[in-house]
């Protein structure tokens, strides 16, 4: 193939700007025989933020434990990018995704007795196989990035809660994820450092990095996200632009929800 031909077939094999970079089809999921997840359809574009918000125990976490493959649906399709997700087989493939897929939870689960520098550095260079000098340049990038680069030597045991969920969003950047998952980050904070957290996570979206956050900072969700999902029970209540669902829901449930929660 010449270099013409090359570009050209990137432009016909190029995904268009607007389509889903996740897409949940109808995905139901079981624990023996507690159905959790009753035909859940979400759809994620590149470079949208994207909320899901419910009450405790709706299926938030499984919807986002299935996007990464950790979970796997008994029926439905979930695709990220061309990858179906779902039928995902070997460790290498799902390997694969989780570098594609960046995941932060509650837990930020730092090595404790790696420095804040060490812990972004690993995953690229043992994962990946990036280049040492390369990852620590990154690394120090991406610090700056989490307003920490004058803590790079310091053990996660030395930082405040929000400083190390800083970290630990950076560490997930350091992969080059081309989407990353927020699982409540800030609900184990103490009130002070929850703000410098949703800081950095606002700047991403600004950046055009596309995140699904599942959060109960309502404020935050209405102020970021492009989309809102509304689930309960399994089900995706309602959807719909941000402004929508927080200003005019159309479900009794979500304005309920919301009452209770804003
Ligand atoms: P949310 O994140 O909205 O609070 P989850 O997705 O964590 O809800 O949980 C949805 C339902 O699935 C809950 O009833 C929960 O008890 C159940 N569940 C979640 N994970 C498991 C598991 N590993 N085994 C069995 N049941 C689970
Ligand atoms: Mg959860």
């Amino acid at each position: 193939m010449n270099a013409t031909d090359a570009f050209l077939s990137t432009l016909v094999t190029a995904p268009a700007s607007n389509a889903a970079l996740v897409n949940l089809k109808n995905v139901h999921l079981s624990f023996g025989s507690n159905e959790v997840l009753k035909g859940i359809d979400v759809q994620v574009r590149r470079g949208e933020a994207v909320s899901i918000i419910g009450p405790s125990g709706s299926g938030k976490s499984t919807i986002l434990r299935c996007i990464t493959g950790l979970l796997r649906p008994q029926r439905g399709e979930i695709l990220v990018g061309a990858t179906r997700v779902d039928t995902l087989r070997t460790e290498a493939e799902l390997i694969a995704l989780r570098k594609r897929v960046g995941f932060v939870f509650q837990q930020y689960n730092l090595f404790p007795h790696l420095t804040v520098l060490e812990n972004l550095v690993l995953a690229p260079t043992r994962v990946v196989g990036r280049d040492r000098t390369a990852a620590l340049r990154e690394a120090r990038e991406l610090l700056k990035k989490v307003r920490l680069a004058h803590k790079e030597s310091a053990y996660p045991g030395e930082l405040s809660g929000g400083q190390q969920q800083r970290v630990a969003i950076a560490r997930a950047l350091a992969m080059q994820p081309e989407l990353i998952l927020f699982d409540e980050v800030t609900s184990a904070l103490d009130p002070e450092t929850v703000g410098e957290v949703l800081t950095v996570i606002r700047d991403l979206v600004k950046d055009g990095m596309t995140c699904v956050l599942v959060t109960h900072e309502m404020r935050f969700a209405e102020e970021v996200s492009d989309q809102v999902y509304f689930t309960e029970a399994g089900r995706i209540v309602e959807h719909g632009p941000a402004r929508q669902i927080f200003g005019n829901p159309s479900s009794e449930r979500t304005r309920e929800f919301l009452q209770r929660s804003l």
